[in-house]
């Protein structure tokens, strides 16, 4: 735990939920890390300390840039596929996974002032609605520590009609659960595997609080679906996979969906990135058990991740990475093929409509290589000094051409390779701002421009 200045308490110091009096200290319920502070101390995730004898949270509204990406980024195969989300990630995280995807944001140590933007819980419904955006995604960094924005900005959201996606690791208390309950429609979970050494040496939290809060979920309503990062030599054996399948078919279901995702080399852990192989087999192991549905993630190939009709075998939704198109299910949501109801919850309300441009000018433009890049995604970087504008996105050598908006206020989107046979994505802008790109290395990572070393300037 960390001491820090009175002097430097700012105005995004507000009074937090979940702790109690513990004697000289305090002691946060939110996470079951429960933290005991003594004034003048921040928690482990750094973004939540005791003032003057009151637990605060210190990143009300703090975030890294809106982003405007897929369903499908946040590991969600069954709820409206293709949708399009606007992914808020906050800054500090209960856990310090050794291989963690986005360590220049969730460790606060490591954060740079040019990645955090501030957002009020209106903001973020009128970036929504200004961009024609039906589902905000609390994401990246885990939300659990931005607890008191995420409860504010979801309430707002199902007042104005926005469904809410919740991707965590969920290390939370069952208290805080309850609550998110009450305001988020999908849950997206990372079971970081099934070994309580492996979760306590290499993401410094424990499993069984996580099954406990899953198995929560699923007793309720809500959407759930679960990803386990495959990591080299950490859980890749099929141990953790086989263990994994067998605990959702006995405590959630065969019904809920395994999301298999390959991980990349990143901070403290270096090992090579999962193979395709790797995660093939373990998707053997996992339908072997009896789960219905096993995806891969961060595979860009053919016929890995596709929904098919468990009565006739029918491809009801393909998949090509993040590309999506819902090809055999019927306004009921039933086969077309054969009448089976299928798992997809409001299959067509993800199809976004096409915008036509007539009168399309360009202004500035960039073309981006996949192959030279060896990525299959990225973010567009608009500069955020900017009013509304029009993007033309073409493929090539062979693809539609699309149009897409981005208003005042946002500054970034994502862009995925569709097809195996895509080799160049041109973007062009039809107004005069810089335009840039930032390699998206898997698809829960959020791209920083200058990571480099610590600023508290935020957080105080
Ligand atoms: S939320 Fe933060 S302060 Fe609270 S127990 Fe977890 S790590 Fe500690």
């Amino acid at each position: 735990m960390t001491d820090f200045k009175a002097e430097n308490w700012r105005s995004n110091s507000r009074p937090a939920n979940y702790w109690h009096n513990a004697g000289e200290k305090i002691q946060c319920d939110l996470c079951p890390r429960h933290c005991e502070l003594k004034p003048g101390q921040k928690g482990f995730c750094q973004v939540r300390g005791n003032v003057e004898g009151e637990m605060h949270t210190f990143n009300y509204g703090i975030s890294v840039q809106a982003t405007i990406e897929n369903i499908e980024t946040e590991a969600v195969n069954h709820y409206r596929p293709g949708s399009k989300i606007l992914s808020m990630g906050n800054v500090g995280c209960m856990m310090a996974c050794s291989y963690c995807q986005n360590w220049q944001t969730s460790q606060v140590k490591f954060l740079n002032d040019k990645n955090v933007h501030h957002y009020t819980p209106q903001d973020v419904i009128d970036l929504a609605i200004e961009n024609g955006i039906e589902i905000i995604s609390w994401t990246y960094n885990d939300p659990v520590v931005w607890q008191e924005f995420v409860v504010d900005t979801s309430r707002l959201a199902h007042a104005n009609g926005i469904k809410t996606l919740y991707k965590s690791a969920l290390y939370i208390e069952e208290e805080p659960l309850k609550e998110l309950i009450e305001v988020i429609d999908i849950f997206s979970v990372s079971l970081k595997g099934m070994d309580p050494e492996m979760y306590k040496k290499q993401t410094k939290g424990e499993l069984q609080p996580v099954l406990d809060r899953i198995k929560l979920i699923g007793q309720t309503d809500r959407h759930l679906e679960i990803s386990q990062l495959v990591v080299t030599d950490l859980n890749d054996d099929g141990e953790d996979a086989a263990k994994t399948a067998i605990w959702m078919k006995e405590n959630l279901g065969t019904h809920i969906p395994l999301h298999l995702v390959a991980y990349h080399p990143a901070f403290r852990y270096t090992k090579e990135r999962t193979s395709i192989e790797t995660l093939l087999k373990l998707r053997e192991i996992v339908l072997e058990i009896g789960l219905e549905y096993c995806y891969l993630g961060n595979v860009y190939a053919d016929n890995v991740s596709n929904t098919n009709c468990k009565s006739c075998n029918e491809k009801l939704v393909q998949r090509f990475g993040l590309s999506v198109e819902v090809k055999a299910i019927d306004n009921n949501g039933n086969c077309s093929n054969c009448g089976t109801k299928t798992p997809i919850i409001e299959p067509k309300m993800g199809v976004s409509k096409k915008i036509e441009v007539p009168n399309f000018q360009p202004k500035r433009s960039l073309t981006f290589d996949w192959k030279k890049e060896a990525v299959n995604s990225l973010h567009i970087i608009v500069d955020d000094k900017h009013k509304d504008a029009f993007l033309r996105i073409e493929r090539l050598p062979v693809g539609e051409v699309e149009f897409l908006k981005i208003t005042a206020g946002l500054e970034r989107l994502i862009l995925s390779k569709s097809n195996a046979q895509e080799l160049l994505l041109s973007v062009q802008i039809d107004i005069d701002v810089e335009l840039d790109f930032l390699p998206v290395l898997d698809r829960a990572h959020f791209p920083v421009k200058n990571a480099s070393t610590s600023s508290d300037k935020y957080l105080n």
